[in-house]
């Protein structure tokens, strides 16, 4: 059956971390808190690819108490995400994505962000959507204290 899936993320945004979005490096005063590389916009994917599997989230296949991966790369978590569908015989048909944050601007980035994406996920780019907007200076994304991410992708698995 054709089956979709919804992720959403959020990570606070903290000095001394460097800034990873959809597995790119963006130079940027501030980086995004968390126990893995903490790239908001590959969470977000990840958890939507599960939802559409029918499988359990992000956290309960990466648990963020588990010292094996801290610091590891999102890109890696994407990798174990096709894992998990190439297990299943899941074919996956498309992602889209939007990051929400006030700065910086990702549009220089998002060709390469689309290719690494897609090379984890053995997705042609032309199936990977990015997007980004901000929040209008409102909230705590409007206010720099964090990024929000939103996903969907869509699934072709056995019943
Ligand atoms: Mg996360």
């Amino acid at each position: 059956m054709i089956a979709t899936g919804i992720g959403y993320d959020v990570h606070r945004l903290v000095a001394g971390r460097p800034l990873v979005l959809g597995g790119v490096e963006i130079p940027h005063p501030l980086g995004l808190e968390g126990h893995s590389d903490a790239d908001v916009l590959c969470h977000a994917i990840a958890d939507a690819i599960l939802g559409a599997a029918g499988e359990p989230d992000i956290g309960h296949l990466f648990p963020n108490t588990d010292p094996a991966i801290r610091g590891i790369s999102s890109l890696e978590i994407l990798r174990r995400v096709r894992s998990v569908l190439e297990e299943k015989s899941i074919r996956l048909h498309n992602i889209d994505a939007t990051l929400i944050a006030e700065e910086p601007k990702i549009s220089p980035h998002l060709t390469l962000m689309k290719e690494r994406i897609g090379a984890a996920l053995n997705l042609p780019v032309t199936r990977v959507g990015i997007k980004a907007t901000t929040n209008e200076s409102l909230g705590f994304t409007g206010r720099g204290e964090g990024m929000a991410a939103l996903a969907s992708a869509c699934v072709d698995r056995p019943e």
